[in-house]
């Protein structure tokens, strides 16, 4: 199925051709119809199967860019896969005008990332390791995050980050969407879901080609 069939804006479509994606991927048509509605979603698919588009294109469609203060989070379990994801959003905010997105991790100086979140970030891709950090020195406001994403949800809970995002989770409005994706559906991540989603959609893609 192809792009032009969701409730896009022309600049998005435009911009995404551009970028040379024509045809949705199995979790991309699956998942974004319930995306762009709103809803909650916990979806399931590989790894490479483009799921940073699919929760990406979401998140834009809430922002005001008129605002400049932190409106959509993505955790990650990594400092390269926050950076990667970063970079894929910003290319699809390129369609909406002046966009910050910033990366936040650990492993590197607190300071500069405290520095540049002065300047204002509308989206915020993050550990959550550093970024609850940053929240607890009220140097990250959560405030207005419309949009909270759990991107790799497996292996962030894997590596015991279970708690720092409920606590990031705490930090943010009680009315906000949830995105949960995660390669794998294990016991731990189903439990954990409940807790952060609201009456989610469920989808998978892993048995279609
Ligand atoms: P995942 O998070 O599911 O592992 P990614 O979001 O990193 O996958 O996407 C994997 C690759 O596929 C990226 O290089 C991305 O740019 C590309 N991609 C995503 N969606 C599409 C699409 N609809 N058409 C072509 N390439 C795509
Ligand atoms: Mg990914």
């Amino acid at each position: 199925m192809s792009f032009s069939t969701l409730p896009l804006s022309e600049a998005q479509q435009k911009n995404l051709a551009e970028l040379g994606f024509h045809t949705m991927t199995p979790i991309q048509s699956a998942s974004l119809p319930a995306v762009l509605e709103g809803r909650d979603v916990l979806a399931q698919a590989k790894t490479g199967s483009g799921k940073t588009l699919a929760f990406g294109l979401g998140l834009l469609q809430r922002l005001n860019p008129t605002y400049f203060g932190c409106q959509a989070l993505v955790l990650c379990p990594t400092r390269e896969l926050a950076e990667q994801v970063a970079q894929e959003v910003r290319k699809l905010a390129r369609a909406l005008g002046n966009i910050k997105v910033l990366a936040l991790y650990g492993g590197t100086a607190l300071k500069p990332q405290a520095e540049s979140l002065q300047h204002g970030a509308h989206i915020v891709v993050g550990t959550p390791g550093r970024v609850l950090d940053l929240v607890d020195r009220d140097v990250l406001r959560l405030s207005a995050v419309k949009v909270l994403v759990l991107d790799e949800a497996d292996r962030m809970i894997d590596m015991g980050f279970y708690e720092d995002i409920s606590a990031i989770t705490q930090a943010c409005p009680l009315k906000r969407q949830n995105l949960l994706f995660s390669a794998t559906f294990p016991p731990a991540i189903l439990k954990a879901s409940e807790g952060f989603l609201m009456n989610p959609v469920h989808v998978r893609t892993d048995d279609k080609p």
